[in-house]
């Protein structure tokens, strides 16, 4: 790990005017995803912004009747939240299904959505990677790819996002809060936040150079059936092989897709607003979601996936039962 300067601040806006006044300034939060990135001189700081004590840390309700989640508020702790578990069960579900006990209590909010990707070839400083280091060449585009992305895919990355909360998020219509180091705050729709790779897989989000995430807004319930179905390699502390999170509608035993994203596919969280409200059965949504998919040899079998897996999620919403 390279040398690096520390600072606790006591506010947001001192967090943020912090970032901007050392260049090549971090924010840490719960530093699962960071310091494992450090150790390895992935990320090299030289200054690090201590995030832990300046209050984002609860969860409040907004006046629009939705719910207003602290940046620093514990996975553990959102996932627990009677309010979320009652009415927006699929994002209690989507966190639980990542990482470990130990990890969700340390990580955060912001820092799962900022969380990088999971491409063994980012994590190895011997290969090329334009996401670590951008002009290099990607050594997954030829190389072992069976967990990369099918869509959004560009020439320079076919890298995969990994949060599984991220997905819940986007099915949620959540919208970022963010403060800049000038002090101007912004609040930025969670389909809008994160970026396809395109020629520039090292930028991962909107945020500008010291913006601080402060928290995470969501709007009013939708109600109905709330699911979220994982597949992975393993039975637990494994990322999304394919993750699917739905909101459905169940009406005398008729179906209606609400709302549909899916994880494990693409760069970012993938929501397929074609496929909401007009049709569904598995093949025809699969057919929607997948028509511009540009698979590798290896991952392919993510195509048949998509529809097993829509299978599964589909069955039990028709039962109208939230699992
Ligand atoms: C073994 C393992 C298995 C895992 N499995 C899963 C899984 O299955 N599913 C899943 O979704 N995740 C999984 N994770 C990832 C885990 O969820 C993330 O590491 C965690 O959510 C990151 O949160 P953090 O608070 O620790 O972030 P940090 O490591 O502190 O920060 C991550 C990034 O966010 C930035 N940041 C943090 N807070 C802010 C803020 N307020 N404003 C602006 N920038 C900020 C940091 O600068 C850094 O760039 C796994 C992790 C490990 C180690
Ligand atoms: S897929 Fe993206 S993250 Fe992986 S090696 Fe290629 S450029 Fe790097």
């Amino acid at each position: 790990m390279k040398a690096f300067t520390y600072e606790r601040p006591a506010s947001a806006a001192e967090a943020a005017a912090a970032a901007a006044r050392t260049p090549g300034s971090k924010f840490i939060a719960g530093g699962t995803n960071l310091l494992d990135l450090m150790k390895l001189q992935i990320e090299t700081p030289t200054h690090l912004v201590d995030v832990n004590n300046i209050g984002l840390d609860r969860i409040e309700p907004t006046d629009q009747g939705g719910l207003r989640i602290g940046a620093l508020v514990r996975n553990t702790d959102l996932a627990a939240d009677p309010r979320i578990r009652g009415d927006y069960g699929l994002l209690s579900r989507a966190i639980v299904s990542g990482a470990s006990g130990q990890l969700r209590n340390k990580a955060t909010t912001a820092g799962n959505l900022l969380q990088r990707t999971r491409c063994p070839y980012f994590y190895d400083t011997d290969m090329p990677c334009n996401k670590r280091s951008p002009g290099m060449g990607c050594a997954a585009i030829g190389g072992l790819n069976a967990n990369h992305a099918i869509l959004g895919v560009s020439e320079a990355c076919i890298a995969t996002h990994p949060s599984d909360m991220a997905v819940a998020m986007r099915v949620l219509d959540a919208a970022v809060e963010t403060v800049a180091p000038g002090g101007a705050t912004r609040s930025i729709p969670i389909a809008d936040f994160h970026r396809l790779p395109g020629n520039t897989p090292h930028i991962e989000t909107v945020l500008e150079p010291g913006e601080l995430i402060t928290a995470v807004t969501l709007p009013k319930s939708r109600g109905g059936v709330q699911l979220y179905r994982k597949v992975r390699e393993r039975a637990s502390y494994a990322f999304a092989t394919v993750s699917v999170a739905l909101i459905a509608k169940v009406e005398e035993g008729h179906l209606t897709v609400d709302r549909l994203a899916f994880g494990g596919l693409a760069h970012k969280p993938w929501r397929v607003e074609q496929a909401e409200r007009t049709v569904a059965d598995a093949d025809s949504i699969a057919d929607i979601v997948l028509a511009g998919a540009r698979p590798t040899q290896q991952n392919a079998y993510k195509l048949p996936l998509v529809r097993r897996t829509l299978s599964a999620i589909l069955e039990p919403a028709r039962e109208g039962a939230s699992r």
